[in-house]
């Protein structure tokens, strides 16, 4: 980001503080919308794989929309604050060419970084001392919905939203320039596995748990059990941390496999799916197009 120099310095953050909002805005909204399409298209399948029998209300909806609006301001700042420190030559991330294995590389150690201060601050948060004023909000969700996705209240919204920028000064302060298409894959996967996370459905194939492969991911039953139990499974994107620590709740697997049942395509089944791919192949097309031509 380069700032015109003859801006006053309050001006700068007020044009800049919009776009960065909107960037964040954007994902919450994108994704939420296409994880509550996908359950509202695919009913029958959505309802056989739903984890519990409650419902959320319809306050669930309006107070986890506003609450991640409010999380996203808090974003936008931290956002802002990291293109700032990069401005200060403080941080440092660049947007030049890069060989596609390392920037990979950067948003795996990336990843892997975020499920060690996410399961840590997530312990921290559920302490006496710090949950009633920190955490006491994401929980009020009690039936996770993809609107779950950034309910925060502000000093959870602060610590969740401290990560990157903490991150990038540790990796900064080690000599890395970090590349910035790494941060951007980050940040994606991030809200991705969020939402997948608050889904209310399982998403994950059958058998996913029991899988040597694959059965260290954390599905969308992994976190619904603590925000139905509260006291097992901390982790957000990996099961490591929960193993290592004891906490990951005792029937998990068990009621994996009683929710992930095989999917069966019927009929009408697979003419949904035809015409949802038929549409999300236009929409990329479309995007592309646009994007092309933006370009050029
Ligand atoms: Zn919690
Ligand atoms: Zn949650």
């Amino acid at each position: 980001m380069s700032l015109p120099e003859n801006l006053p310095l309050f001006d700068k953050i007020a044009e800049h503080m919009l776009d960065v909002m909107y960037f964040d805005l954007f994902r919450y909204i994108v994704t939420a919308s296409v994880m509550f399409a996908i359950i509202v298209i695919f009913k029958g399948w959505a309802e056989r794989r739903r984890i519990q029998e409650r419902r959320a209300k319809r306050e669930d909806y309006l107070r986890e929309i506003s609450s991640s609006i409010r999380t996203v301001f808090f974003f936008g700042i931290t956002t802002l604050s990291t293109l700032f420190l990069r401005e200060a030559g403080i941080i440092r991330f660049h947007f030049d060419s890069f060989p596609i294995a390392i920037m990979l590389l950067q948003a795996v150690a990336m990843i892997l970084a975020h499920d060690t201060y996410f399961y840590w601050m997530h312990r921290a948060l559920h302490t006496r001392a710090l949950y009633q004023a920190t955490h006491l909000h994401h929980h009020k969700s009690r039936t996770p919905t993809p609107w779950t996705a950034y309910s925060f209240s502000v000093w959870e919204a602060i610590a969740e939203a401290a990560f990157v920028p903490l991150y990038l000064l540790a990796t900064s302060l080690l000599g890395v320039a970090y590349i910035g298409m790494a941060i951007l894959v980050f940040i994606w996967f991030q809200i991705i596995r969020n939402v997948m996370g608050h889904a209310g459905v399982e998403v994950m194939p059958a058998g996913w748990v029991d899988n040597k492969w694959v059965g260290w991911i954390n599905t969308t039953t992994h976190h619904d059990l603590h925000h139905s139990t509260f006291n097992h499974n901390f982790g957000l994107y990996f099961t490591w941390w929960d193993r290592w620590m004891g906490t990951e709740h005792p029937q998990y697997k068990e009621r994996f496999r009683a929710v992930a049942k095989p999917l069966v395509v019927s009929p009408r089944l697979a003419e949904k799916l035809s015409v949802v791919m038929m549409a999300g192949l236009a929409s990329t097309v479309t995007l592309s197009g646009g994007l092309a031509s933006m370009v050029a």
